[in-house]
């Protein structure tokens, strides 16, 4: 944790991006890591959770973190948190609440609430268009055979 922490600083001051660290360990060993990388890439999926993910991921030569622990400077924002749930670590722990991100203007509550609205009376209204035809996509895949199932 300390070292996701250090990244957390470390990322900021350089000017790659807000305050948060996120370091992944796999057996005692650091496997991924990373920090908000943001600015620097003009990125707003580059969060310090997400940058860690593809880093372990590509180190582990896998799409999920079996057996992983998340070690991250804040809780994490419900995209990190969708994403941590996607790659399926075993444990995360997390230093500042969203409480205290918030105090620090990052504010991500908006984002809790968005998701119980309506897709349409969503403040970026989400319509659904051509389902038909996008089914069939579904339904390919259910026919393939030779499908890693994640
Ligand atoms: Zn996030």
């Amino acid at each position: 944790m300390r070292q996701a922490i250090e990244l957390a600083k470390t990322g900021m001051l350089a000017g790659n991006g807000g305050p948060f660290g996120c370091v992944i360990v796999k057996d005692g060993k650091v496997v991924g890591q990373g920090s908000n990388l943001v600015l620097k890439t003009k990125d707003p999926t580059a969060h310090a959770e997400v940058v860690a993910i593809r880093d372990a991921c590509k180190t582990l030569d896998h799409f999920q973190l079996e057996g992983c622990e998340v070690y991250t400077s804040c809780e994490p924002c419900p995209m990190c948190l969708g994403a941590i749930f996607w790659a399926r670590p075993a444990k995360v722990f997390f230093a500042c609440t969203k409480e205290d991100a918030a105090e620090a203007g990052f504010d991500d509550e908006f984002i809790y609430q968005e998701i119980e609205v309506k897709p349409e009376n969503r403040r970026i209204p989400m319509v659904s268009l051509m389902r038909e035809e996008s089914l069939k996509a579904f339904e390919l895949w259910k026919e393939k055979g030779d499908k890693d199932l994640y």
